[in-house]
């Protein structure tokens, strides 16, 4: 199965990225955060337990997570058509369960969306999200033309919890920790390229499409 993965810190624009790059090639996007949030909208088990961890900007538990990911790469669609993953792997453990998933091959090619710290918390602290279709906005570098309101569907925009300066703090200490040592795992791997994400969303998409179709970049053991 194709499987491109979005890396990068919250804020580093993987959702909308994520959405052009499986627009693109034909891929469905799987965001984890997105399947988490719909959990709990419909109150489901797994939904309440990511709860509290969500609303603090930890972690949910990988066992949780993998389940549901791997449950939903088992879908006919993504079978059929590959996938870009979101916000998914996180973790170690979580990056070796999808290993173990997908077999030899493993993923196809990891980008690494780099964006400055000051950047990052900028970018978060103005986000609205469409409750109904989840569409990003910018109060600044891109607001909705109707204040509140969604661009496409007319949905009420919202700022998430985690959104919220303590836990825009928090969200970016766990990358660091949790996440930031992908990096290394898939550069061993030959599978990591990385790509500027301050640029205009056009520009870093096309970095994006060039990084997945250009030749695989050398092994190191960095
Ligand atoms: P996101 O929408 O990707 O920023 O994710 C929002 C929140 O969902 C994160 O802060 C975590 O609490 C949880 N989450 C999403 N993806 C994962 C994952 N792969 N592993 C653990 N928690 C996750």
């Amino acid at each position: 199965m194709r499987v491109l993965v979005l890396l990068g810190p919250p804020g580093a624009g993987k959702g909308t990225q994520a959405v052009l790059l499986a627009q693109r090639l034909d891929l469905v996007h799987i965001a984890t955060g997105d399947l988490l949030r719909e959990h709990q909208r419909q109150g489901t088990p797994l939904g309440l337990q990511a709860r509290s961890y969500m609303e603090k900007g930890l972690l949910v538990p990988d066992n949780l997570v993998i389940q549901m990911l791997l449950e939903r790469l088992r879908k006919p669609d993504c079978l059929q058509r590959g996938c870009v993953l979101d916000g998914f792997p996180r973790t170690l453990e979580q990056a070796r369960a999808l290993d173990e998933a997908l077999g030899p091959n493993g993923v196809e090619r990891v980008v690494l969306v780099q964006v400055s710290e000051g950047e990052l918390v900028r970018r978060l602290g103005g986000r609205w999200i469409c409750r109904t279709c989840q569409r990003p906005y910018h109060t600044v570098s891109s607001p909705p033309k109707v204040p509140g309101r969604c661009d496409v569907d007319g949905g009420e925009l919202y700022q998430r919890e985690d959104d919220r300066p303590e836990a825009v703090r928090q969200r970016l200490r766990v990358y660091q920790e949790q996440t930031a040592p992908l990096v290394a795992y898939y550069r061993r791997q030959g599978k990591l390229v990385e790509v500027n994400g301050e640029g205009e969303v056009e520009a870093v998409h096309r970095s994006i499409l060039e990084a997945v179709q250009a030749p695989s970049p050398a092994t190191d053991s960095r």
